[in-house]
């Protein structure tokens, strides 16, 4: 009987579980994950849990009698060490798996600061736990700062707001979202959180975090080149995810920001890569981006599908297919509803083609090497949802622009 080991118990590690045994894998299935706590799901942990209105039980990835159905040995509280590829030999902190193949869906581990302290009211926010501390340090006399204005740290703003703290986030480029959206709807989209309330202050350098055993406030260079202190009360570090490679140093694959797999996500015979920790070409962007990593819930959980079917040709001897996708991401903060889809890095042109940004309800068209590579869309679905067969299509620009301005009439 063939055994298939999964490393990373969350989304894209129950995708591929789900999507072996839809495609017919009757063998073995070990899962193995670092944490304890039951599988989730991480987008409410900004949003609806963060804000108390979410409960544990509500953000179950899936059912208890559905995770029992799927017939798998699952690993919980266990941290893989090391992939020994040669002998087809996961190893754990608790014991060694053999495997036939092996699907590798660690995700990301978030970054802290360089001289981060452990003063109490500092916080980051990936797991559950991250996400109850951080829930019950927010109360409305507290005055929140946030380091980073990503989309962890624009949604926890919002949701903080929303519950009566006093927000204020520092970010060190020039606008917020920069790596999501780019500059320019970067700042257009963050204006929602001018009108709520939020100070969102960019260009600033933080230095430290001050206090001791609490945390009192935040050192920085600011946007004028002058020292300042801003007082906290609670402290969010959103800077970002670092891929969970750390365990493969010595294993043999190629890590660079990420597991480096082919457009099949395989990284070598029978392991395959999966989620937020995976980097591959995707045929559909290649001209722009000749690999890409995305730390999107709907990719993690297509991959880790895909990277299944994969794993079962693998095993029947049978051709690989490739995964070539339109990324796609969302995002709410306050009444804002965002939605994207393909890769804004490396827009040349960047233009608004339906409704209003002033009104805060609006689409706008990326475009990079004479053609459509992303739509971002803000309260505004319609726009965006047809775009994806632009984007699947490589649609030109002059056939995008076609296309915006006939959905316009
Ligand atoms: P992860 O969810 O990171 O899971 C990886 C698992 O592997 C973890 O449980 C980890 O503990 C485990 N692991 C790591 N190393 C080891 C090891 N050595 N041994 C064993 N186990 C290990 N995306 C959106 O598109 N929209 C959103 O609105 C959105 N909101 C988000 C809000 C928050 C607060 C966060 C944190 C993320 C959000 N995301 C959102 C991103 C989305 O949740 C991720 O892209 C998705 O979770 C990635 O899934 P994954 O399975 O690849 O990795
Ligand atoms: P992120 O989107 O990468 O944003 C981190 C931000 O912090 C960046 O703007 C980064 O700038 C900035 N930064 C880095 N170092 C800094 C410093 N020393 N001082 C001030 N700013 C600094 O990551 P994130 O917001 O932390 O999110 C973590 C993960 O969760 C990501 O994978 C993200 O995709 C995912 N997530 C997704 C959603 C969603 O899709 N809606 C929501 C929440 C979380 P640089 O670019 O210069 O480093």
């Amino acid at each position: 009987m063939s055994r298939v080991v999964i490393v990373g118990a969350s989304l894209a590690g129950l995708r591929a579980a789900e999507s072996l045994r839809t495609h017919g894998f009757d063998g073995e299935i070990a899962v193995v994950g670092k944490e304890t706590r039951h599988l989730y799901d991480r987008p409410p942990l900004s949003k609806k849990f963060l804000a108390g209105e979410w409960d544990a039980d509500r953000i179950r990835l899936r059912k208890p009698e559905e995770i029992v159905a799927l017939r798998v040995d699952w690993h919980h509280g266990t941290t893989a060490t090391h992939l020994d590829i040669e002998n087809k030999v996961l190893l754990t902190d608790t014991g060694d798996f053999t495997y036939d193949a092996c699907i590798i869906a660690t995700g990301g581990a978030v970054r802290r600061l360089p001289n981060q302290p452990n003063h109490t009211g500092i916080h980051v926010l990936r797991t559950i736990n991250d996400a109850e501390a951080l829930r019950d340090d927010l109360a409305p006399d507290k005055h929140l700062v946030v380091i980073g204005a990503g989309f962890i740290g624009l949604e926890a703003a919002a949701t903080a707001r929303a519950k009566g703290c006093t927000v204020t986030v520092l970010e060190g480029l020039p606008a917020p979202l920069i790596r999501g959206l780019g500059e320019s709807m970067g700042r257009t989209v963050a204006r929602v959180h001018h009108d709520n309330g939020v100070e969102i202050r960019c260009n600033v350098r933080v230095e430290e975090i001050l206090g001791g055993p609490a945390v009192s406030g935040v050192r920085i260079v600011n946007e004028h080149g002058a020292p300042e202190v801003v007082d906290a009360d609670v402290v969010l570090v959103g800077i970002g995810v670092a891929p969970a490679t750390d365990w493969l140093g010595d294993s043999g694959l190629t890590i660079n920001d990420g597991i480096v797999c082919d457009e099949n996500l395989q990284c070598a015979p029978g392991v395959f890569a999966a989620g937020d920790v995976a980097r591959w070409p995707n045929a559909l962007f290649a001209d722009i981006e000749p690999t890409m990593r995305v730390e999107h819930w709907t990719t993690a959980s297509e991959q880790g599908a895909h990277a299944a079917t994969n794993v079962i040709a693998h095993l029947n001897g049978e051709p690989l297919t490739p995964y070539s996708a339109v990324p796609f991401f969302w995002s709410d903060q306050f009444t804002s509803r965002i939605q994207f889809l393909g890769r804004g890095t490396n827009a040349d042109d960047v233009r608004v083609v339906a409704g209003n940004p002033d009104e805060g309800k609006f689409a706008a068209a990326y475009f990079g090497n004479d053609r459509l590579i992303a739509v971002l869309g803000v309260s505004l679905p319609k726009a965006v949802m047809p775009a994806r067969k632009l984007l699947q299509d490589r649609a030109t620009k002059s056939q995008a622009l076609a296309h915006f301005a006939e959905a316009a009439t």
